[in-house]
């Protein structure tokens, strides 16, 4: 049963793994993880790992998945720009957390997608844009925090610019052999960076990105 697994996952991926906020461990013991992925990969929607969704692009790994949420330190009151929607399970999780999230996808037929599932899980407060996420969402900011999930070269400077002060920004920053997921904190001095781990996301195409 999904149930049983979710909580597994939780304990064995994520508890034991180091992660510590209770509010986050509560939202991915909470959110449906397979009716995220494609059916044919439901089985396997609990694995420890990232999975094929389609246009190149995969579902972020549970545990960078809720890394990224704890590292944004949330407290439930903030307007989160999510960028790289993909499948939209991050953007779920993130609606646990916050008041409200926006989340851009440059993919159509994904951001497509991921509107309809999050529709039909019964995410009021999370709005789907199509666009390039490098760019952000200038009528719409400042935001209170902005998760990143693709690959970028390094912190990108037009998103930094639309975080509120004291605001935070997580975003992969290397290539394509591996990156360092970076969490950069807006301050009068410019951005705070405290290095995180290693990891492995797809590359942020766009505008301040990687080209395409
Ligand atoms: N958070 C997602 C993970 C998606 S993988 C999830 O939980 O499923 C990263 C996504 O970023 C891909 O769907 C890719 O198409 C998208 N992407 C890459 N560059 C982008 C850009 N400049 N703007 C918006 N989305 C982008």
């Amino acid at each position: 049963m999904s149930a049983d697994k979710r909580a597994r996952m939780v304990e064995w991926q994520l508890r034991r793994r180091g992660i510590e906020d209770e509010r986050v461990l509560d939202a991915m013991g909470r959110v449906p993880r397979e009716l995220f992925v494609p059916a044919e990969a439901r089985e396997c929607a609990y694995a420890d790992a990232a999975l094929s969704i389609g246009e190149g692009q995969t579902i972020s790994q549970p545990y960078m998945v809720a890394l990224i949420c704890e590292q944004l330190a949330l407290h439930g009151t903030e307007r989160i720009l999510d960028v790289g929607t993909g499948s939209g399970y991050q953007a779920a999780v993130l609606a646990q957390l916050a008041r409200e999230v926006h989340t851009i996808e440059r993919l159509p037929q994904l951001a497509d997608r991921a509107r309809e599932r999050l529709e039909a899980a019964g995410y009021e407060n999370v709005q789907v844009h199509v666009g390039d996420g490098t760019l952000g969402l200038p009528e719409l900011a400042p935001f209170g925090a902005i998760a990143i999930a693709a690959a970028a070269p390094g912190i990108p400077q037009t998103l930094y610019e639309q975080l509120e002060p004291r605001g935070r920004l997580v975003v992969p920053v290397g290539g394509g052999r591996g990156q360092r997921l970076e969490v950069a904190v807006r301050s009068p001095e410019g951005p705070a960076v405290v290095h995180s781990v290693p990891c492995r996301f797809v590359p942020l195409i766009g505008a301040e990105g990687f080209g395409e």
